[in-house]
């Protein structure tokens, strides 16, 4: 939905440039998303946002885009308005949640969610995922030994994935006060980071239970 950016943005009601983000400034009639998200809720693009002021843009719009609204509408616009309901939740629920949210911007970006790969593994967890992966195996051939040494990676690992969660949000303040692509590196790497720690704890929880 972000195809528009920049271009030129016509109104498809009246052909004029609608001037306003969510309704024509010259018919009234509601425009289909063409912005990001964060310009939609009218809100900056920043990385520590402030939930309230999120909730209440999106409650705000969501009474907007309400299907009885457009009930008496031109089908067309009825059914801009199913759409843009439909977006207005995923534009929710990305920016009401940090790591979506984090991704979301690099997204915008060009920097995309690596996919999991084990030369993701960050260097300083080498040896430690190898012996994970070596209690894992033992475990699911029924040898219960490994057991503790499965209770303390989990430890660890919920330990880390803290240290992790707190070098995000140092990330997020940088990229708040210089918007550099330094900033959006460092989230880049936190982000696969903590990624590959909670695959490894959700490995681990699924042979502890
Ligand atoms: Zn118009």
């Amino acid at each position: 939905m972000l195809t528009q950016i920049g271009q030129t943005v016509t109104c498809w009601n009246c052909g004029k440039s609608p001037e306003e983000v969510h309704f024509c400034s010259h018919c009234e009639s509601l425009q289909p998303p063409t912005t990001d998200y964060f310009e939609y809720f009218g809100l900056p693009r920043k990385l520590q946002i402030d939930l309230g002021a999120l909730e209440q843009s999106f409650y705000r719009l969501s009474r907007r885009l309400h299907p009885d609204v457009y009930f008496r509408r031109p089908e067309r616009e009825r059914q801009l308005a199913v759409d843009a309901t439909a977006w207005l939740n995923d534009a929710y629920r990305t920016l009401k949640d940090p790591v979506a949210r984090g991704e979301y911007l690099l997204d915008l970006y060009g920097m995309k969610k690596s996919e999991q790969k084990s030369s993701n593994v960050p260097p300083e967890l080498l040896e430690e995922v190898f012996d994970l992966n070596m209690a894992l195996e033992e475990i699911r051939t029924g040898d219960d030994s490994v057991r503790p040494q499965l209770i303390e990676a989990k430890a660890k690992f919920e330990n880390l994935l803290e240290e992790v969660d707190h070098s995000l949000e140092a990330g997020f303040g940088e990229w708040d006060r210089t918007e550099s692509r330094d900033a959006l590196e460092k989230i880049y790497s936190v982000l696969n980071r903590r990624n590959y720690i909670r695959n490894l704890l959700r490995d681990v929880n699924a042979e502890l239970v």
